[in-house]
């Protein structure tokens, strides 16, 4: 792409112009330098896709999937910064279109006031809502409300062909479905239309329970997943073999008026927020490591106290985001970055499952800084992550012998039924990927309808041959 007509290109809503850049993912793991164009105008999507000549391209949102999803080295990445407008948004009903480089925290500022939330949220209001539908991401509410793609209207995406399609569950619904977490690889999605959530305060009424076995926290958090809208658990990943899977259940639900202060009562949904500190610096080497980390859980534990179950009303921020409160707390783990191996294993074998994986990254010294369980429910799109069970999520520091370890927990994953999320993987092979989707084929299909020669792609999509149907 010639970049003297760049600007001229630009004035009649052509290619914008490229610069090239070194990207990265929130791991910190990946990176390359890449071709970005910083789309202003819908015009200028299809302007990047007609001056691509042989490039590949690739949607970018912010950058927080863990891995390559959102890499596309020597080719050219689509900054969806600048289309980040907030279209319509119907009070009553609570209909908001939007454009994909939209953040959750900005809709969560512009509907809140009025007495509607996220139908779904990662834990972080940090990404772009089309970054969050490429990889249909689920919140703590999964097991009840589904995965973001469920409240999704319809989607606006600029495919191959160069036409804009809308799509949704009833038009086009091929499209839809490959493209709610097929992380990208269908078009660039420009608008969605999506169902808010009704909520009458800006509160959460969450109550904590501290467990001190696996068999202990899996009994609660399916008692608690029928009576409560979210769920989630912290589990000590230091903690010696006997008491593995202690850690804490938050379960909560959005708050009534009632439930408030009198003083809170009177602006329930006014909640002075500050912006998260940020670390000024990477360090070079990882700050987090197996001592730090010990010191960290089993100083959250005694912070919880002795009592076992304790509630509480809570900010929104507080409870859907507490990590957002240090900005860029990935630098924490140095210049090699981390991975967070996070992967769903079917109802019946969770339990062996998670224990395995607990067990093999103590005997490994590959000790999780983070390890958080979920239930997860049925999925929506054809390469979507959830299933009926349970989502151990493990964040590790990249040191020596880790991707050996994270070869063997892929193996345990696969024998269990199991697969790994996407939008976290930086990692896993060919093979491994096609054992654990068994709804490629069908997707693969709908890829070679929309995009025959392959536009759309990325780090990712390369490293695992998702444009055939064979690993070799
Ligand atoms: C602290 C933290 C907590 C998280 N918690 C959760 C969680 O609880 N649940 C969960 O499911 N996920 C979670 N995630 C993962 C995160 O929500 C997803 O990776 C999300 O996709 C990131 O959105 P993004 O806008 O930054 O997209 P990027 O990371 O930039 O891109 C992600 C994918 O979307 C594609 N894409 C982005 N924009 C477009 C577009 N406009 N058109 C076409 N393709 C596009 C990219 O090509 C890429 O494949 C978490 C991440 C972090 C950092």
């Amino acid at each position: 792409m010639n970049r003297q007509s760049d600007s001229k290109r630009a004035a009649r809503g052509g290619c914008p112009p490229l610069f090239t850049e070194r990207l990265e993912s929130w791991g910190r793991l990946r990176s390359g330098l890449t071709q970005v164009a910083r789309p202003e105008l819908s015009s200028h999507l299809r302007g990047i896709l007609a001056a691509r000549t042989s490039k590949k391209v690739l949607g970018f949102g912010r950058g927080l999937s863990y891995g390559d999803a959102c890499i596309n080295t020597g080719n050219v990445t689509v900054k969806f910064n600048s289309l980040d407008h907030l279209l319509t948004f119907d009070p009553g009903k609570g209909i908001l279109t939007c454009e994909a480089g939209i953040t959750l925290e900005e809709i969560i500022r512009a509907v809140l006031p009025h007495g509607w939330f996220l139908p779904v949220t990662p834990g972080t209001c940090y990404p772009t809502i089309g970054g969050c539908f490429a990889a249909d991401v689920h919140g703590k509410n999964h097991h009840v409300d589904g995965s973001l793609a469920r409240h999704i209207r319809w989607i606006e995406i600029l495919t191959a062909s160069g036409k804009f399609a809308r799509c949704s569950r009833k038009k086009d619904r091929d499209l839809f479905l490959a493209t709610a977490g097929g992380m990208g690889l269908t078009g660039l999605i420009y608008r969605l239309s999506l169902k808010l959530k009704r909520v009458h305060t800006g509160y959460v009424y969450a109550e904590r329970i501290r467990v001190h076995s696996l068999r202990e926290m899996m009994d609660v958090i399916e008692v608690g997943d029928a009576d409560w809208e979210y769920s989630v658990s912290w589990l000590d990943g230091a903690a010696p073999d006997r008491e593995m899977g202690r850690g804490e259940i938050i379960l909560g639900r959005h708050a009534e008026p009632e439930q408030l202060s009198f003083k809170r009562r009177s602006s329930p949904f006014i909640i002075r927020t500050r912006p998260g500190i940020s670390l000024p610096v990477t360090s070079p080497v990882s700050l987090v490591g197996s001592l730090s980390t010990r010191l960290f859980n089993s100083l959250y534990l005694r912070r919880s106290g002795s009592r076992r179950k304790r509630r509480e009303i809570i900010p929104w921020n507080i409870f859907f985001y507490p990590l957002d409160a240090v900005r860029e707390w990935n630098r924490l783990y140095g210049r090699k970055g981390f991975v967070q191996y996070q992967f769903v294993a079917p109802d019946e074998a969770g339990y062996s499952a998670v224990g395995l994986a607990l067990q093999i990254c103590q005997r490994s010294g590959h000790i999780p800084s983070l390890a958080v369980l979920k239930r997860l429910g049925e999925k929506e799109g054809l390469l979507s992550f959830p299933m009926p069970g349970w989502t151990l999520a493990l964040d590790m520091p990249v040191r020596h012998g880790l991707f050996r370890m994270l070869d063997e927990l892929d193996r345990i994953v696969i024998d269990h039924g199991g697969r790994v999320y996407l939008a976290k993987d930086a990692r896993l092979s060919p093979g491994s990927f096609r054992a654990m989707y068994p709804s490629f084929p069908e997707w693969l299909e709908v890829k070679r309808r929309v995009d025959p020669e392959d536009v759309f792609s990325s780090d990712m999509s390369r490293r695992l041959a998702m444009n055939r149907e064979e690993a070799d």
